[in-house]
């Protein structure tokens, strides 16, 4: 068998294309404020791509560039400022953060009705409990990408390889919501290989270039690489050895131009979630 490749670009633009329709029916333009302390080279790429994705949606947004050595005290007085202002429908704490400051202290500053990349405690207990409002943009954007392939969750045996709270954790929530019968590996599995072969669909989310043999694949699976690891050689990889992979899977994500795009238009979503939440009708 030789896989479908999932175009990830392709499955993104159209989402973002659906926001920006949407958004352009609307009466105003929904704000997102994107918060960026220090000088991380690649978060700067990051904030550049969402600015300009998000501009091109028809979203209001703005980038706060504050410095390195900015006081934890004043970040909190920043997103208490944000949280205040109407026009401000979501708020984006673009992480790492500097080391003198507390991620969970901020991400747990931001008002929850604005939180679109959903990692406030709020919103994953949402999601924990079966009631997601804001979810995490790269899960929502691997279960778009199922859904735009007409992948049937129910009933359906998923392995997610990775419990991270940012990638992992949710999607097994929003596979679970989805009614797939869901297995979790992480470092401590003791047969990975042996996981992956019962899963039909099988989502790799582990930080580790090409763990996901060839052999380990079930005849027929879909296969989510969620990884972005660069090689010893330079090159680009995800979780899964991806030519192996394809020759035996139904379907397979390329890294890169699989999940990466979604993510980014997940946050477009999210902000449009938000600002129709805040200000219905
Ligand atoms: P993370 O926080 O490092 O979590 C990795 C998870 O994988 C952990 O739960 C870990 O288990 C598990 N794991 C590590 N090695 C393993 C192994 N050999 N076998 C089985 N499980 C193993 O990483 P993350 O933030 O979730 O990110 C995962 C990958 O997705 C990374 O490559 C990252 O760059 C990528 N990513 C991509 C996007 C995107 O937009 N495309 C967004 C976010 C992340 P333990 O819990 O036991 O340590």
């Amino acid at each position: 068998m030789t896989a479908r490749i999932i175009d990830g670009k392709a499955i993104a633009a159209a989402l973002r294309a659906r926001v920006a329709q949407r958004i352009a029916g609307l009466g105003f333009r929904p704000g997102l404020t994107v918060v960026l302390v220090g000088d991380d080279p690649g978060s700067a790429v990051y904030v550049r791509g969402k600015d300009r994705a998000a501009q091109e949606a028809g979203i209001d947004v703005r980038t706060i560039r504050l410095p390195a050595a900015t006081p934890e005290p004043a970040l909190l007085a920043e997103i208490d400022r944000l949280n205040a202002d109407p026009a401000v429908d979501g708020i984006l704490i673009q992480l790492p953060l500097p080391p003198h400051i507390r991620t969970q202290a901020i991400v747990e500053a931001v008002d929850p009705a604005k939180d679109v990349d959903g990692f406030h405690p709020l919103n994953i207990g949402r999601l924990a409990a079966g009631a997601p409002f804001l979810v995490p943009c790269t899960p929502l954007g691997v279960m778009r990408l199922l859904e735009a392939e007409g992948v049937a969750l129910p009933g359906i045996r998923a392995l997610v390889v990775g419990r991270s709270a940012i990638v992992g954790r949710p999607l097994v929530a929003l596979l679970l919501a989805a009614n797939a019968t869901i297995t979790v590996a992480h470092s401590q599995t003791r047969d990975l290989p042996e996981e992956c072969r019962r899963a039909e669909l099988l989502v790799a989310a582990a930080g580790q270039p090409e763990l996901v043999r060839g052999g380990w694949v079930r005849p027929g699976a879909v296969v989510i690489d969620v990884g972005v690891n660069r090689r010893a050689d330079g090159k680009l990889v995800g979780d899964v050895s991806f030519a192996e992979c394809a020759a035996v899977a139904s379907a397979i994500t390329p890294v890169p131009g699989g999940v990466g795009p979604m993510t980014i238009a997940c946050l477009l979503e999210n902000t449009l979630t938000a600002a129709l939440r805040r200000r219905p009708g």
